[in-house]
């Protein structure tokens, strides 16, 4: 077997994926193929700033290396599993990463999976990392911007109880790739009001170099084409929030490769105002952000006014207890225009009571620059209700007379299970939940 790897090897070039990789890292690869680096350079930008997916359709290289990368190199969006669209007009993106047998579809020269896998021992490492899985990002426009909330794990160890997520385990690690994809696919979309997929007999959506062909529209329910939704063109502000699957400070390297890129003026662009990294409380992941000189903004996900209360809620909080955590806030290194967020979500009977109003804010004493997010608790199959919203209002108003800006934050797409806390792969489109969003 041994004899027919290398033979195989010898004879097929290695397929490296362009998606993910830095700037730097992609004038290596030009490099490494005889290249200028610069060229690095203009692929990183047509890849993030322009969303170009197909390699052949960056005109400013030349065609030679062109010709060359579609052989060698390729662009792996994920593929869209499903989409679901809120009444509020939230879009749920279902994606599969990593399927094997959509993967081969790209080979260079249509070589088959199967066989290509064979090659070389650095493919079969890479297929370990991209072992199927699904994950979801949500895209929310609204007046003047779009958010787009992304998963960076594929499942969740944490354990909140509260949160569906935590129901999945842990699936995977993202890579870096697979975290940018869950923006550009969605941003790609927008902007050309059309859905990213291919239909029979094509190449299956987002897996691979997209060709111009692939990006089309799609037949929808009530027959003939149509744009997807009425997102047509990008509003000029785009917001990212690392809020979906996953606790982004357990997979920090692809996390912050893609933050990056993502930050970089000549990536995406998108300012670090607009973008937050939201965290259960891993105390060494926000000293380590702490670190760094590109970085979003920070959130964390408090849930509860006591370590008893905390404990119970969110079993990390015995790792690291609400005074560990408190004193890695208290020396997070704040931007000036920066403040810490606290999310709190509101679970009836649970955590919602005056006094946990009250000792919150002694919690947050003595920090500076903070924020409270109250998020009415979404429902899920768990045994939580949400808070009435007379005591939401309390519990604001409790905040606000002491000094701690609060706001409460109704979760959107909360009807295709898009909200906070209800991530988990679930196929609503036989089963609809009768929740209505509140305004
Ligand atoms: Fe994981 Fe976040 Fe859900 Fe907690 S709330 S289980 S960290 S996805």
């Amino acid at each position: 077997m041994k004899t027919k790897e290398f033979s195989l090897a010898a004879e097929t070039p290695m397929i490296t994926e362009l998606l993910g990789k830095s700037k730097e890292e992609l004038r290596e690869f030009c490099v490494t193929l005889g290249e200028p680096a610069f060229r690095g350079a203009q692929i990183y930008h047509a890849l993030y700033s322009e969303r170009k997916f197909d390699v052949g359709q960056i005109t400013n290289l030349p065609a030679a290396l062109r010709e060359r990368l579609l052989r060698e190199a390729r662009v792996t969006l994920p593929e869209v599993k499903q989409r679901f669209t809120s009444a509020d007009g939230s879009v749920r993106y279902l994606f599969g990463l990593g399927d094997a047998e959509k993967v081969k579809t790209f080979n260079a020269e249509g070589t088959e999976s199967t066989e290509f896998a064979e090659k070389s021992g650095e493919e079969r490492a890479s297929r370990r990392l991209q072992k199927p899985a699904s994950v979801e990002a949500v895209f929310m426009p609204s007046e003047g911007r779009q958010t787009i909330c992304v998963s960076t794990q594929a499942g969740c160890a944490v354990d909140c109880h509260f949160c569906l997520t935590a129901q999945l385990g842990l699936i995977r690690n993202l890579t870096a790739g697979e975290i940018l994809a869950q923006v550009l696919l969605p941003l790609e979309e927008a902007h050309r009001g059309t859905r990213i997929e291919m239909k029979d007999g094509g190449l299956p959506a987002g897996l691979g170099q997209v060709p111009p062909a692939a990006t089309k529209q799609i037949e929808e329910k009530d027959g003939g084409l149509k744009p997807a939704a009425t997102r047509t063109g990008l509003a000029p502000q785009t917001n990212i929030v690392l809020m979906g699957q996953g606790e982004p400070l357990l997979n920090f390297e692809p996390v912050m490769a893609a933050v990056r890129i993502m930050l970089d003026p000549e990536g995406l662009g998108i300012s670090p105002k607009h973008m937050t990294l939201s965290t259960s409380g891993i105390v060494p992941g926000i000293e380590r952000l702490a670190q760094e000189k590109v970085r979003p903004k920070l959130a964390i996900s408090l849930n509860a006014s006591h370590d008893e209360q905390r404990d119970a809620l969110m079993p990390i909080n015995k790792k690291y207890p609400l005074s560990v955590l408190m004193k890695a806030c208290k020396e997070y290194p704040l931007r000036t225009w920066e403040h810490l967020t606290f999310e709190y979500v509101m679970l009836g009977g649970i955590n919602d009571a005056g006094e946990d109003a009250q000792r919150v804010v002694r919690l947050l004493a003595p920090l500076k620059s903070v924020k409270v997010n109250l998020i009415p608790w979404n429902p899920g199959e768990l045994p939580y209700h949400e808070s009435s919203p007379e005591r939401i209002e309390e519990f604001r108003r409790i905040l606000v007379d002491r000094g701690v800006p609060a706001f409460v934050r109704y979760s959107r797409g909360r009807d295709v299970m898009a909200a906070c806390g209800q991530l988990a792969l679930l196929q609503i489109d036989c089963a609809p939940l009768s929740v209505v969003s509140p305004q």
